[in-house]
């Protein structure tokens, strides 16, 4: 047998239990109304929550900071990447965030992973929600510290294990802001006294929050009136901020650190400077369009209680991310497929994403959304609840 025959042995069980993934393609922009596969549909798909993917005033600071600069950056910051438009971006995130400094990251898994990898190692212990993003999962495993997982948003859980976590030299706990999957927000103040308390560090991952939650945009620790306290902030810049890269957020020493230890920055090319162009232009909007936020959010709610009152499992969301969890990965597919036939695409999540029995579709409410292309989902799902619920 050739040593590589069990691949195709895999997909095809992944394909029987209705778990293989496929890409479908995309023409034009990533927009409320997208083409995807040659089909036009309505989009609720991505993480696009301001609707600033496809803004002109984006396109414009790239197209013009490609003119000036290129395209690539050619080499990783520490060599000779970290272009002038890199480091106003850095000062422009820090001052966004209301902290002394942050560092950019060519995305934001690279900024988790690699801001995790950084903080703790061998002889150190990480306490990780069990429904955090894979890229916070990935950073505990590559730091080679003890990794203690707590059930999901349990501080009484979390609480035991600092009891019993003595021994070690450092302690970090770790959290989604906002949960990806879920839609639901983490008890970041009762996190926030634990780590005070056990003299932990607490680093919050804002990847779906930034830019949608709290007065300025900085997300759920502003919004939970926590600001001060996370020592890390993460963030990412292609969601929201319809553009590509990730950020940390935080002392001084934090990022000097990072810059010497964080493997993805110091072993990565660095963004092309456009992208920094783009994501300053992002950030002017974030601040001069409040309306995006507050007009998301308020959609969102009508919508969660729309859903709710048709008699779908909506689970605990209380965000522009609202799941219909309908159990067996093969349903999902059949609603999806349903609503498809629509034209509504509404992306679906399966194991391992998620755990087994609890597929469902995730609808990704932004702020280009309208009054219309709401109702016209509901009337979909209103006529599909009866077979799927
Ligand atoms: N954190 C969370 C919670 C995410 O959902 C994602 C992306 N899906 C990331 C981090 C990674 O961000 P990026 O897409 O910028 O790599």
């Amino acid at each position: 047998m050739q040593a590589w025959k069990w691949i195709p042995e895999a997909l095809s069980t992944l394909e029987s239990e209705h778990l293989r993934r496929k890409l479908s393609h995309r023409e034009g922009p990533q927009a409320a109304r997208i083409v995807l596969d040659g089909q036009e549909l309505l989009n609720f798909g991505s993480n696009d929550y301001l609707g600033l993917a496809a803004d002109p005033r984006l396109t414009a600071a790239v197209v013009e900071a490609v003119a000036g600069e290129g395209w690539g950056s050619g080499s990783s910051p520490l060599i000779c990447g970290h272009a002038v438009l890199h480091r106003r971006l850095e000062e422009k995130l820090a001052e966004f965030e209301g902290r002394p400094a942050a560092l950019l990251f060519s995305s934001g898994f690279a900024a988790n992973s690699g801001t995790i990898a950084a903080l703790v190692g061998p002889g150190d212990v990480v306490f990780c929600d069990e429904k955090n993003h894979a890229s916070l999962w990935d950073g505990c495993r590559l730091s080679r510290a003890d990794v203690r997982s707590y059930p999901h948003a349990d501080c009484r859980r979390l609480e035991k294990l600092l009891l019993k976590a003595t021994r070690y030299r450092r302690r970090l706990i770790v959290t989604d802001g906002l949960f990806s999957m879920d839609g639901d927000l983490a008890p970041l103040g009762d996190l926030a006294c634990l780590a005070e308390r056990f003299e932990a560090m607490l680093l919050v991952d804002e990847a779906h929050a930034t830019g949608v939650f709290g007065a300025q945009g900085r997300g759920t620790a502003e919004h939970l009136g926590i600001e001060h306290f996370p020592h890390i902030r993460i963030g990412t810049l292609s969601k929201a901020l319809g553009g590509i890269g990730g950020f940390v957020a935080g002392e001084q020493e934090l990022i000097a650190w990072l810059v010497n230890r964080a493997r993805p920055y110091i072993f990565s090319t660095a963004l092309p400077a456009a992208a920094a162009a783009a994501s300053l232009a992002a950030l002017d909007i974030v601040r001069d369009e409040p309306w995006r936020r507050t007009t998301l959010l308020a959609q969102a709610r009508k919508l969660r209680e729309a859903l709710a009152a048709q008699g779908w499992n909506i689970g605990p969301s209380e965000s522009q991310i609202i799941p219909l969890i309908v159990g067996e990965a093969e349903k999902a597919l059949r609603l999806s497929g349903e609503l498809r036939r629509r034209g509504l695409f509404v992306p679906v999540v399966r194991p391992p994403a998620v755990p087994e029995g609890e597929a469902r579709l995730r609808i990704s409410l932004t702020a280009a959304h309208t009054d219309e292309m709401i109702t016209q989902l509901l009337t979909a799902l209103d006529e599909l609840r009866r077979f799927f619920n």
